[in-house]
């Protein structure tokens, strides 16, 4: 089995002191937990950034400010273009597209979120499909459903996605498809050959995600973005969630990739 490539993303939209005071929300906590979760074992950070209020958002100079920051970290870097960090536009979202960065997520469909709609219109994928093509930036494909795979391989059908493919399923967020081991194989199943995949286990789902990624060759995602406890009692840090990776992939025989072949194995 291939290597096991590790994503942490250490800050996303809904992390917030009150929910969890060990959140990386600054720049410069964002860049202290990233050099702890590459040594930990991490091989590509999903970045998020927050405006001068800490909320979320997609503004170019944060996300040149955190790149600038992370410059030295030889570790994957992959910026976020979700729906939640403002005014929903191909310009806004896709504002960061430009910088120094290996990769961009990029949601292939629409569905809810707890509280808002991820709000994906085709005319948007493509936008900032092509934005990421211009700027040779791959494409890490969300996926929060079934739907938003058929329609990734709609994508690269018609130009907008170059293969092979790296798909990260987004498992459990309430309003979208439950983290169950089955559903983590359908999906899984539906993808292109040659693909690759993650899984993002969010919230309870966690364990058995990464579990269920180990043994099935894929990759995983983990950090303060998809789980915010470590245990019922214990708040989680972006370091121990990593840690707990690389422990359940050394019990289970899986050896982890290091940054040079997450490369090889992303085909970046
Ligand atoms: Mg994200």
């Amino acid at each position: 089995m291939e290597k096991l490539v590790i994503t942490v993303a250490p800050t996303g939209n809904v992390p917030t002191y009150q929910l969890n005071p060990e959140s990386a929300l600054t720049i410069d906590e964002i860049v202290s937990d990233v050099k702890k979760c590459k040594d930990a074992g991490a091989a590509v950070v999903h970045l998020h950034v927050r405006d001068e209020n800490l909320l979320p958002t997609s503004d170019r100079k944060e996300y040149k400010k955190l790149l600038e920051k992370l410059k030295d970290v030889d570790i994957i870097k992959q910026v976020s273009t979700g729906a939640r960090g403002g005014e929903n536009s191909i310009e806004w979202r896709g504002q960061m597209l430009d910088l120094e960065a290996d990769m961009a997520s990029l949601s292939t469909g629409s569905s809810n979120f707890p509280t808002s709609v991820n709000a994906n219109s085709p005319d948007l994928i493509k936008g900032l499909a092509k934005k990421m093509l211009d700027n040779n930036m791959k494409p890490e494909i969300e996926v929060f459903d079934l739907a938003m795979i058929r329609n990734a391989v709609y994508l690269m059908r018609i130009g907008y996605l170059k293969g092979p493919l790296h798909f990260n399923m987004v498992m459990n967020v309430p309003g979208s498809i439950k983290g169950s081991a089955k559903n983590l194989m359908f999906m899984v199943d539906s993808i292109p050959k040659g693909s690759t995949w993650s899984v993002s286990g969010i919230g309870n789902s966690q364990i058995e995600m990464i579990t269920m990624a180990i043994l099935l060759g894929g990759h995983v995602r983990t950090g303060l973005e998809d789980i915010l406890m470590y245990d019922k009692d214990t708040y989680a840090t972006n370091e121990m969630l990593v840690k707990r990776v690389v422990r359940i992939a050394k019990e289970l025989g899986r050896e982890i990739a290091t940054v040079d072949e997450a490369r090889k194995i992303l085909s970046l």
